[in-house]
């Protein structure tokens, strides 16, 4: 299959070599687990238990709210002792509402939705409906919610679904052991979203420096005309949605616009397998595999994980962490940076890395050269270092001009920097404040609309009050002449 080259891009030191002979390991099911309504993007769940409640494995605890939103779930059978605060897994490490579930060791399951045993005969919509109902949403990290994302076929002519196996973040190995020991369910699932969304066509990309990955999942692929894999060069940020799609099809996808309006959807590849548990077997999505990894961790392993798992207890179960300078939830490049130990693992949890001085590669910064190797390596064509000068003075509608919303947050330019100016930093700082800034002017606007329409109905009310009185009126005086006349 012909590739297409993508602009940019780095070449970081992997070290995937930590875990990626490590076959996934169960988690034992920990005292507690602390399960956030929001796992996702959009609105959060909201409580459909209360505290003291006993629960069942699979038992809806958290209602989606809205049109974007994802249910939660118990992970396994227990009690609810609480619906409290607790730490976000974020680095604003600001509390949100969190259930704790006691497991009682049954592990007894609820009673789940009937399997779907022949997918591709059911309508499109009750696949959706299916996956809502199960949770899952982008678990590459990105968290939106599945179900919305394959309704894009009501709204985008699509050819291709595109599943990203590419995994170009270092350290993270948990979608190639996903690939390499459940191939046929994740090209099940792939199927099963092609359908919802109907795209004719599946393309699963992988990076070739995962060569079992592809040989077990050209293998589960063989049967089907329209599902082919394809090796895509080791090149960070491969596994962006863009990139990709660039990378596979050719096609570039406009600026603030959707891969959708060039024909194609990316899911991962682990979003994929909990589809295929959800339609297969009316499975919502209660766990997930993530990569333990960094050379403080004892023994790095992938690990199938409850969600709501405290950090702490994945570390303990690979030996605990030494002389950890950082720990980071997801890969080095895109992750954030731990605000606890104590924070659980959620839907979008692919990694948690504890890295060493000498892996942080921190420095102080120092004052730009002008070398220009951040414009260089940057996948999206915009000039980080103009982007930042103007963030630094407080221009940031200079900064959105040239492009700074159109940034992916990769980390390229921060990576390749002499000065080691944390780049990203500023555009993710930026693209914060246009985003609020942008939502303040729009309900400004909304304000200043209801106040315009509030005003024209009273204006209504007095100019029709004012004519009944006039018509009130010349009926009088009407009525005063007929009596003078009569
Ligand atoms: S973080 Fe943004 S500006 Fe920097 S290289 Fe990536 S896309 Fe370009
Ligand atoms: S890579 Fe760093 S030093 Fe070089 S131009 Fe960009 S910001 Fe300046």
């Amino acid at each position: 299959m012909k590739l297409f080259p993508i602009m940019g891009g780095i070449h970081p030191d992997y070290r995937k070599e930590l875990t990626s002979e490590k076959a996934i390991v169960t988690l034992p099911m920990p005292a507690t687990l602390y399960i956030p309504l929001q796992q996702h993007m959009g609105a959060a769940a909201s409580t459909a238990v209360e505290a003291g409640m006993l629960v069942k494995k699979g038992q809806m605890l958290g209602r989606g709210e809205g049109a974007v939103s994802a249910p939660v779930h118990a992970p396994t059978s227990g009690r609810i002792v609480a619906i409290t605060e607790v730490t976000a897994p974020h680095p604003s490490g600001l509390p949100q509402m969190t259930i704790l579930l006691e497991p009682d060791g049954k592990d007894e399951w609820a009673e789940l939705p009937a399997p779907m045993a022949d997918p591709f005969t059911t309508l499109p919509q009750q696949i959706r409906d299916r996956v809502a109902a199960s949770g899952i949403v982008g678990m590459g990290g990105a968290t939106f919610p599945s179900a919305v994302k394959l309704g894009l076929g009501n709204q985008y002519k699509l050819e291709i679904l595109l599943l990203n196996g590419a995994e170009c973040e270092p350290y993270l190995t948990c979608d190639d052991r996903v690939m390499r020991e459940y191939p046929d369910q994740v090209v099940d699932g792939a199927r099963i979203m092609a359908h919802a969304l109907g795209a004719p066509k599946v393309i699963i990309a992988i990076e070739t420096n995962k060569p079992q990955a592809i040989e077990a999942m050209s293998k589960a692929a063989a049967a089907f005309d329209n599902v082919t894999v394809v090796g895509v060069p080791v090149q960070y940020p491969m596994g962006a949605e863009r990139h990709l799609t660039q990378a596979v099809t050719g096609r570039e996808t406009p600026a603030r616009k959707l891969t959708a309006d060039v024909g194609v959807v990316v899911h991962n590849v682990a979003t994929a397998r909990a589809v295929h548990n959800a339609v297969r077997f009316g499975r919502p999505l209660l766990s997930r595999v993530v990569t333990v990894s960094g050379g403080a961790i004892a023994e790095p392993k992938n690990i199938e994980v409850p969600l709501g798992t405290p950090v702490s207890v994945l570390l303990a179960f690979c030996g605990g962490a030494t002389n950890a300078k950082r720990y980071i939830s997801g890969g080095p490049m895109m992750g954030q940076p731990l605000p606890s130990l104590d924070v659980p693992v959620v839907k979008g949890t692919s990694g948690i890395l504890a890295l060493t001085k000498a892996e942080t590669k921190e420095s102080a910064s120092r004052p730009c050269i002008r070398c220009g190797s951040c414009v260089t390596y940057c996948p999206c064509g915009l000039v980080p270092v103009e982007m930042a000068a103007f963030i630094r003075n407080d221009k940031l509608d200079e900064a959105a001009k040239i492009g700074v919303q159109d940034c992916v947050s990769c980390g390229s330019c921060s990576y390749i920097c002499p000065s080691h100016i944390p780049l990203v930093h500023y555009f993710n700082y930026a693209k914060g404040r246009i985003a609020a800034l942008d939502r303040e002017r729009r309900k400004n606007e909304q304000t200043k609309a209801l106040v315009e329409a509030h005003n024209a109905r009273l204006e209504r009310q007095a100019q029709a009050k004012r004519e009944a009185a006039a018509r009130a009126k010349a009926q009088k005086e009407n009525s005063d002449e007929s009596r003078a006349n009569a």
